[in-house]
């Protein structure tokens, strides 16, 4: 709604996870990335006039449904099935590990409209009322992220009009281009946060390891640990560099698909490794509840996998690299 660029988007996002409170960042990041960005970029000019304004006033909430129980990897192999009838589509299916899809107003839906296109190709997505009847989402139990909801969502006969197909109707079986062309500001989002909660990882470890006395002296005095801080701020910085590189060439409308993907492996594997290394820092304290360091541990996990694992990453890297 101010007009923010992609860098301003980047630096609200490391600054939200930087305070740590899991939640806000992951309702902020679904109003601008699940709604605002793809409504932006994906929606047509009926759609953008009638969900921005509320997007952008805090009125609606979205979730983003793209995985099931049988692909999440291989996205563009979803069961989900949606057929026509007359002005309307119904559709059948079940998503997994969708966020706030139990809070959220509308989960856009991948779903099946063409099932005998080659994969890629009979998708499409569904802006789809979570007040819908037919539509069930159930909040799953996770080991992080205690503060947003993870669901199962079932479709059961869920009937969603057509001017709910994102895009509007010439959109129908576009569906997978129009979700890749949204990947790299994703990607951004979810390497922006691990930057964020990394730094706050890495603040807290500092100001342990200056305050903690063990022998006599403060604990980051010991070479060990000063050397372990020393490597953990230069990681630190590389995955800032990466995050704003990218957040760069997005601004200026470069290509940058080998860069989103090398920023969200770089930054999640920087905030994962710094957890690791905090709770090495704060000893015992860092498994008592009442310290955030084992909750960024838990929580890392699942901006690494969120988005795409690790691996996907460098098949993508590499397959940009001519592999
Ligand atoms: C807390 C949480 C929140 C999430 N939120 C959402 C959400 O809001 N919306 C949504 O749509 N999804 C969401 N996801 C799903 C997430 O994107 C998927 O879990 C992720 O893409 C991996 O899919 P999978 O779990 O099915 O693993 P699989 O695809 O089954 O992969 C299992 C393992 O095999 C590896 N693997 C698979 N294919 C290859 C390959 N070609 N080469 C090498 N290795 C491979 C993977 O890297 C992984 O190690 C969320 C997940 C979590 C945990």
């Amino acid at each position: 709604g101010m007009g923010g660029s992609i860098i301003d988007y980047a630096v609200v996002c490391e600054e939200i996870a930087r305070s740590g409170c899991w939640g806000l960042a992951s309702y902020f990041n679904s109003v601008i990335m699940y709604g605002a960005d793809m409504i932006l970029h994906c929606g047509n000019e009926e759609q953008k006039q009638y969900y921005l304004p509320k997007l952008a006033k805090g009125e609606l909430l979205f979730a983003y449904g793209i995985t099931e129980p049988d692909s999440g990897s291989d996205a563009a192999a979803a069961k989900t099935m949606a057929v026509e009838q007359g002005d309307h589509f119904v559709l059948n299916g079940t998503k997994i590990f969708i966020t706030l899809a139990d809070k959220a107003d509308y989960t856009i839906t991948l779903a099946r409209t063409d099932k005998d296109a080659p994969k890629h190709k009979g998708l499409s997505l569904f802006i789809v009322g979570t007040k819908s009847s037919g539509y069930t989402a159930r909040p799953l139990k996770k080991m992080g992220g205690f503060t947003d909801t993870t669901c199962e969502v079932v479709y059961d006969n869920v009937i969603v009009p057509k001017t709910h197909v994102l895009g509007g109707p010439e959109a129908i079986n576009f569906g997978w281009p129009l979700l890749l062309s949204t990947l790299e500001t994703e990607h951004l989002e979810v390497a922006a946060n691990s930057l964020g909660y990394a730094q706050a990882a890495f603040d807290d470890a500092l100001a342990y390891a200056k305050e903690r006395y063990a022998f006599g002296q403060p604990i980051g005095k010991f070479q060990a640990i000063s050397h372990m801080l020393a490597e953990m701020a230069v990681d630190l910085n590389l995955a800032r560099l990466s995050v704003y590189q990218l957040a760069w060439l997005r601004d200026a409308g470069k290509p940058c698909f080998k860069e989103a993907c090398m920023s969200k492996l770089a930054a999640t594997e920087c905030w994962t490794n710094m957890a690791h290394r905090a709770m090495q820092i704060f000893g015992g304290y860092s498994l008592m509840y009442e310290y955030d360091i084992q909750r960024y541990l838990r929580d890392s996990y699942i901006l690494l996998i969120g988005g795409g694992t690790r691996q996907i990453q460098k098949n993508m890297i590499a397959k940009a690299l001519g592999l």
